[in-house]
């Protein structure tokens, strides 16, 4: 199964994406890890994107695409993809679409983790002391949650019409959540 977490930074969608990879034998892919990795090895792509990603800004979608085509396009992973932090724009989730139907794929189900702002905050902030991600203080915390329910608003939509499009309350525990991605997956 190909599956899609969508859900503004904080909603846990890195966890269960870990969850659902051990259950599915799939593949994470995490566009906020890509890039992040991307700046750590100095890359071109490290530079360009060092400043917009520290303001919580957005990454261009020419980039992010180009990250992840190649995972998408990947026979050995094919139908075993879960996409975390992606797609974020429609452009996006157009180019998905492209990608996945030429290689004779489809999304098998979208969940997205809808939280509160306020819980969102918390959250990310006692991530910060564990992982020390240098995109996390406070000011960026709030301005990526803006900009993530701002600007996914049309990719919600996009989705939101399919029949395989959960929403799911992201301000449950972690466990919760997953049983509920259980019901929904049967898998
Ligand atoms: P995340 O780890 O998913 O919270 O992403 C961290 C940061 O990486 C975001 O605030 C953006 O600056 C950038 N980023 C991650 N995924 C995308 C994406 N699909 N499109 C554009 N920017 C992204």
């Amino acid at each position: 199964v190909n599956i899609i977490l969508f859900g503004p930074p904080g909603a846990g969608k890195g966890t269960q994406a870990k969850y659902l990879v051990n259950k599915v034998k799939g593949f994470q892919i995490s566009t906020g890890d890509l890039l992040r990795e991307e700046i750590k090895n100095n890359t071109e792509i490290g530079k360009i994107i060092t400043n917009d990603m520290n303001d919580g800004k957005y990454v261009s979608d020419e980039i992010v695409n180009k990250l992840i085509k190649d995972v998408v396009i990947d026979p050995n992973k094919k139908g075993r993809l879960i996409f975390d932090g992606y797609p974020r724009s429609l452009s996006q989730a157009k180019n998905l679409d492209l990608l996945l139907t030429n290689s004779n794929q489809k999304i098998d189900c979208i969940f997205f983790l809808n939280v509160h702002k306020d819980i969102i905050i918390k959250r990310i902030e006692k991530r910060k002391d564990i992982e020390n991600r240098s995109d996390d203080n406070l000011k960026t915390i709030v301005k990526r949650y803006e900009v993530y329910m701002e600007t996914t608003k049309p990719v919600l939509e996009h989705y939101a019409k399919n029949t395989n499009f959960h929403e799911i309350d992201g301000s449950l525990e972690i466990d919760q959540i997953t049983n509920k991605i259980d019901t929904f997956l049967k898998v």
